[in-house]
């Protein structure tokens, strides 16, 4: 993986616009710069189209948008703004934040208008942090489902999507700018292919070790539950062309997985009145603050495990996730008609359990306050029967990356823009400042597709009309 100086190289084929990565950010961009009339070639390493976007459980968060207006929610792109700085206590990039957000609405309307994506709002819940119901998802409400959406789109417009192509150097001449990449195939052949302008959309570096322990040290021993692929290619080419990177030690957890299926269990539960103890039955957090830094909290437990808790009532709004479903089906979930039962399904020590339970009431009562800050006044308390799951902590995806502008170009160390790279998605900084408290749900999406999109768009545009 690195960088290749070249003045002429006989490049086999001559593309527009690459895009390297077939995930969420990969697809837009691809349908963006179609769009705008540029020939358009997407290289993905894997068999078929997957990413971390296949994984993931497809919620793009969007302000403003015509979903919310029907069901009367009233939001701007400005408190969705405030929102992601206020998890991120203030530390997010603010024009990037400002750009994503006031983007968000008119990217899903696009998708919808132009692209067929259909999009409905999640209803029933707040993720934590937001405050105003405005994640959307396909009908279905999958990650899959949604990039398989997208891909049949890309067909649509006949944009190919070269598989099992892994590009592993860029091609770039005495001024830097981008002339192709090469491409390695599965049987050992060699590719390479020129471009115009290439649009990163490869995402982060979750699935290196290396750089995990260099940009990340504390993750040490937590389990990657993001895609494999994503090897931090973008990084590496962009440290070799000096492109800034920015909260390179941010990124997004999940304090939520069952143990030991490898299921993400909704933080839903945790948000409408479920708790989590840990091997001793004791609370340790305020599960309100967000699943990403619960990923830390779990990990600090003994045996990095803890138990989700619930009732029946939790178990119906779980029953809407399809991840939570199919660990229902696995076995994850267990159920007990009271408490006293609760010890044989989880072998949490049974006094333990009820004094939790004790001072659940007492805080729901307003009798004290949590010692760890969570509300539970006025709140439903769990009713028997109830509902377990034994979970444990992840590492999603990575939330640093390569400085980009207003136009998704990279931005150079010395402050100036790339003239024809660009970056979106896991390849591209994030919203999310520079640590894992700072993830607001939906963040990795919304980068995805919103800086997909306006890569996609400037490239194309850029093309035509070079602008710097
Ligand atoms: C379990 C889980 C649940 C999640 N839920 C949500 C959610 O509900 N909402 C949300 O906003 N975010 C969620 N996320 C995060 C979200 O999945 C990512 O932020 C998002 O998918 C990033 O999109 P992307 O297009 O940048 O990357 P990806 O979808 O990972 O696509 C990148 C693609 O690039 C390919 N690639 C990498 N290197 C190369 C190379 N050298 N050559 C060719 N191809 C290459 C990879 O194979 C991959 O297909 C979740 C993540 C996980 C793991």
């Amino acid at each position: 993986m690195s960088i290749i100086r070249t003045q002429e190289e006989a490049f086999t084929t001559q593309v527009q616009v690459l895009v390297v990565g077939a995930g969420a950010c990969g697809m837009t961009a691809a349908l963006a710069a179609s769009e705008q009339g540029a020939e358009v070639l997407v290289l993905e390493r894997d068999v078929k189209p997957t990413g971390s976007t296949s994984l993931s459980s497809g919620l793009i968060p969007a302000a403003g948008t015509r979903w919310q207006q029907e069901k009367g929610i009233e939001d701007h792109p400005k408190l969705f703004a405030e929102d992601i700085q206020q998890k991120a206590k203030g530390k997010a990039d603010q024009d990037l934040v400002r750009l994503t957000t006031e983007s968000s609405g008119p990217c899903l309307e696009w998708l919808a208008d132009q692209h067929g994506i259909p999009f409905e709002i999640l209803e029933g819940f707040l993720y934590p942090g937001h405050n105003r119901l405005r994640m959307h998802a396909v009908p279905e409400h999958t990650g899959s489902a949604l990039l398989l959406r997208l891909y049949q789109s890309v067909q649509q417009r006949g944009i190919p999507v070269l598989c099992e192509a892994t590009v592993s150097d860029l091609f770039v001449d005495e001024d830097q700018k981008v002339q192709g990449v090469r491409v390695l195939r599965p049987d050992g052949s060699i590719e390479s292919i020129g471009c115009q302008a290439l649009i990163l959309a490869c995402n982060g570096y979750g699935g290196n070790p290396e750089f995990l322990k260099r940009f990340i040290p504390e993750l040490e021993g937590m389990n990657y539950f993001g895609h494999t692929g994503n090897q931090g290619d973008a990084v590496r080419w962009g440290e070799a062309l000096g492109v800034e990177l920015r909260d390179m030690s941010a990124y997004q957890g999940h304090g939520s997985v069952a143990h030991p299926h490898g299921v993400l269990i909704t933080w839903a539960l945790m948000m409408e009145g479920g708790i989590q103890v840990n091997l001793e039955a004791n609370r340790f957090s305020n599960e309100h603050q967000g699943y990403s830094e619960q990923s830390v909290a779990v990990f600090n437990q003994s045996e990095h495990l803890a138990w989700n808790l619930y009732d029946a009532r939790l178990h119906q709004l779980g029953m809407e996730f399809e991840d939570y479903r199919n660990a229902e089906q696995m076995g994850a979930v267990r159920t007990t008609p009271d408490l006293e039962n609760f010890s044989k399904i989880t072998s949490l020590q049974h006094s333990s359990l009820k004094q939790t339970f004790l001072d659940l009431a007492d805080f729901q009562q307003g009798k004290r306050p949590d010692p760890f800050g969570r509300d539970f006044t006025g709140k439903l308390l769990l009713e028997p029967p109830y509902h377990a799951v034994q979970v444990s902590c992840a590492l999603f995806h990575t939330q640093g990356g390569l400085a980009v502008n207003p136009h998704a170009q990279v931005v150079l160390k010395d402050g100036e823009s790339h003239p024809n790279l660009y970056a979106g998605g896991g390849a591209a900084q994030g919203v999310s400042g520079p640590a894992v408290w700072g993830y607001l749900s939906g963040n990795g999406l919304l980068t995805a597709v919103t800086l997909g999109r306006i890569a996609g768009e400037n490239a194309a545009i850029r093309i035509r009309v070079p602008l710097n």
